[in-house]
């Protein structure tokens, strides 16, 4: 007789409950949580960067960062002077529920009202991975070419919001955006579209009132 584990679901399920359990510690102290996901080189560290030397003196923040080694990006928030926590999944190439639950357990709660969770660099799993944030964002920079919500719908799907990024560098491209707003409002019509650039802040402040009005909603 065979017997047939299905590891798949159960690892799933599993992963819901304690993302629930996150987004429940998160919400009981009043954080925002935000997932941002993206390749690796879309510029996700940038972008927090930029969004905390904008909002420091408004909130205070906290990163949990999330890379196969090292700790090249968390250095970057030292600056800053706040929680940072670095997650290294030992080759893993997504973070899942346990590992976020892990790291919220060493962080100071109470000195956090926006909590950044840098995904690691990856279009593909962790989209399939719910990790307790109130909010999931995609970024995608046009140096990665307009093609990537068609080749990599899930992230875009399960993503609150799609930073599109870089774009500064619009001379040098053959980007077009016609196409990649079509793809987005195709697999999801109710995600928000910001193109920006977290290089030279253009329609940066898009971004900021929307994260501010996310904060004011949660209160
Ligand atoms: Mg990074
Ligand atoms: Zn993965």
């Amino acid at each position: 007789m065979i017997k047939i584990i299905r590891i798949e679901e159960s690892i799933f399920q599993e992963n819901e409950k304690i993302a629930d359990q996150v987004r429940n510690i998160l919400r009981g102290n009043n954080i925002l949580g935000i997932n941002v996901m993206g390749a690796p080189g879309s510029g996700k560290t940038s972008f927090i960067e930029r969004t905390i030397d904008v909002l420091k003196d408004e909130f205070k923040f906290g990163v949990i960062e999330g890379d196969v080694e090292g700790k090249v990006d968390s250095e970057k928030f030292l600056k800053f002077n706040i929680s940072v926590i670095q997650i290294n999944t030992g080759g893993g190439c997504h973070l899942d529920a346990n590992m976020v639950k892990k790291a919220v357990s060493e962080i100071d709660l109470e000195q956090i009202e926006i909590l950044f969770i840098e995904n690691v660099g990856n279009l593909i799993c962790p989209a399939e991975f719910d990790i307790g944030t109130e909010k999931n964002i995609v970024i995608s920079s046009i140096t990665e070419g307009d093609d990537k919500i068609e080749k990599y719908p899930l992230i875009f799907k399960v993503s609150d919001l799609c930073i599109l990024n870089k774009i500064d560098l619009v001379p040098y491209l053959d980007f077009d955006f016609g196409k990649f707003e079509n793809d987005l409002k195709n697999i999801s019509s109710g995600s928000k579209l910001i193109k920006l650039s977290s290089k030279t802040g253009e329609n940066f402040n898009i971004w900021i009132e929307y994260l501010k009005g996310l904060k004011r909603e949660k209160k």
